[in-house]
């Protein structure tokens, strides 16, 4: 696993298999905010790339989850193991967490389970995450799941999209349980009004410029 550098103090680590891509946010002091966290499948080699940035698990904050599934959260059940962090994730996928549904958070599909996760912030709509230099607002954009959100650095212009909308004008499946093709349309033109550089999504390349035409492309797609 390699940490490819966005901007100064974002990271992103490319998922490998079938793992969510894992961004990494760091402060002045060396902390670190994770946003989604893999399957834990490849957990010590996650802990041996942090450590090439010199963050330790003592370093790490807390992860924010883009949404509840299990490719995306099962990494934080094996962090939360070794130590106490902060869980953020929006308030409805966030119930299906600490039940530790795993029809909803789609452990099933990975031939695994989810221990429940006990979720330390509720997000909603508007919300701000301030970390280090980065200031990201919180846009509950549902349709891949009910509760799934993008986080939008809007002076950086910078959106991390989850499994909204990846690279290429792809989007995440919208027939999962809490999914809705209706939603995930009305999500992604909204997310089409936004000035978007840099597209980070929760699986595949990263769009280092011009990330509102990889948007548009997939509201085309979906909609035609
Ligand atoms: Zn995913
Ligand atoms: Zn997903």
């Amino acid at each position: 696993m390699q940490a490819i550098k966005v901007v100064e103090n974002l990271y992103c680590i490319e998922g490998r298999g079938f793992d969510s891509n894992i961004y990494i946010i760091i402060d002045e002091d060396r902390k670190a905010m994770l946003v989604d966290c893999g399957t834990g499948l490849y957990f010590n080699q996650l802990l041996n790339t942090l450590d090439k940035l010199n963050i330790d698990l003592e370093n790490i904050k807390g992860v924010i989850l883009t949404h509840m599934h299990f490719d995306h959260s099962g990494g934080v059940v094996k962090l939360l193991e070794r130590r106490s962090i902060d869980v953020l994730a929006h308030k409805i996928d966030a119930k299906y967490l600490e039940e530790g549904d795993d029809e909803y958070v789609f452990a099933w599909g990975f031939g695994a389970k989810l221990k429940p996760i006990k979720i330390s912030a509720y997000l909603e709509e508007g919300n701000n995450i301030n970390f280090g230099d980065f200031n990201f607002k919180v846009l509950h954009t549902p349709g891949h799941t009910k509760g799934s959100i993008c986080l939008y650095d809007e002076e950086r212009k910078i959106l991390l999209s989850g499994d909204t909308v990846f690279a290429g004008g792809g989007v995440g499946r919208f027939d999962l349980p809490s999914g809705s093709l209706k939603d995930l349309i009305n999500s992604l033109e909204r997310l089409s009004k936004i000035k978007v550089d840099k597209l980070l999504p929760g699986h595949g390349e990263i769009v280092t410029e011009n990330g509102n035409l990889h948007i548009k492309l997939a509201l085309n797609w979906i909609k035609y």
